[in-house]
């Protein structure tokens, strides 16, 4: 059961295989949704074995390609964590960062990413729905047709062998994806690894809250995490690794 990584944007793509049939995890942009459907072809499978994509948050770098994406692959069903539902329907808005934090938390991310020349106009040429931004927050909703319905209660649709794992911190619609099988965590934005042995991220609506989902996350059996941003970390024995920051 593969996962492929894409870096087309800010943040990691993520292809899961299984069974025969992919689910595609946070398409941040219009090239990663390009990208994903140059790769199947040239494995000569047909778009259909595209299933369904997702996301761990509504963060702008991480469902900016779903529109892109949902045009290359009509049969293909976006889903989304209920929460989501909640800022399509407008009873709750995606939670803002404190302007010290965009400062003290996010400048040095950008400063340590070496590819704006690629990633910058990408994005921009991408969906800007999720933009955590007063007044562009409230405006910028609207992507495809989707399914707001996962929910860690329920089995993930076409992903039998992974669990939605609630993680709010970073923001409070943040999910990661765990299989238990492999020992493996899709980590979203709430453990990064932007400086090479994984972090928990320090950009957080609410930082109690990360570190009560880190908390839950440690109980886990986890050998490899797919971050948000950055390097595969392998190998891992739980989330040790990734102690700083608690
Ligand atoms: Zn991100
Ligand atoms: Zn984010």
């Amino acid at each position: 059961m593969p996962v492929h990584v894409f870096k087309c944007g800010y943040a990691n793509t993520y292809l899961i295989e299984e069974d025969g049939s992919f689910a595609a995890i946070d398409v941040g942009t219009f090239w990663a949704a390009e990208e994903i459907y140059r790769y199947l072809r040239s494995r000569s499978t047909d778009t259909a074995s595209l299933r369904m994509a997702t996301a761990t948050h509504f963060h702008i770098d991480h469902i900016g390609g779903m529109s892109r994406l949902t045009k290359l692959f009509p049969g293909m069903k976006v889903f989304f964590y209920v929460k989501v539902g909640d800022y399509m329907a407008r009873k709750d808005k995606i939670c803002l960062f404190s302007f010290f934090s965009w400062i003290r938390d996010l400048r040095p991310a950008l400063i340590s990413c070496d590819d704006h020349g690629k990633n910058l106009p990408a994005a921009l040429k991408s969906d800007w729905a999720g933009t955590p931004i007063p007044l562009l927050r409230t405006h910028l909703l609207s992507i495809p047709e989707v399914f707001c319905t996962l929910d860690g209660d329920r089995p993930m649709p076409y992903l039998r062998n992974w669990k939605l794992i609630k993680t709010p911190g970073h923001t409070n619609d943040s999910i990661c994806l765990y299989n238990p099988i492999e020992k493996t965590l899709i980590s979203g934005d709430t453990i990064l690894n932007m400086e090479g042995s994984g972090e928990l991220n320090r950009f957080c609506c609410d930082q109690d809250s990360i570190k009560e989902s880190f908390k839950a996350l440690s109980l886990l059996n986890i050998e490899r995490i797919y971050p948000g941003h950055g390097e595969t970390l392998s190998n891992i024995e739980g989330l040790g690794a990734v102690l700083r920051y608690i």
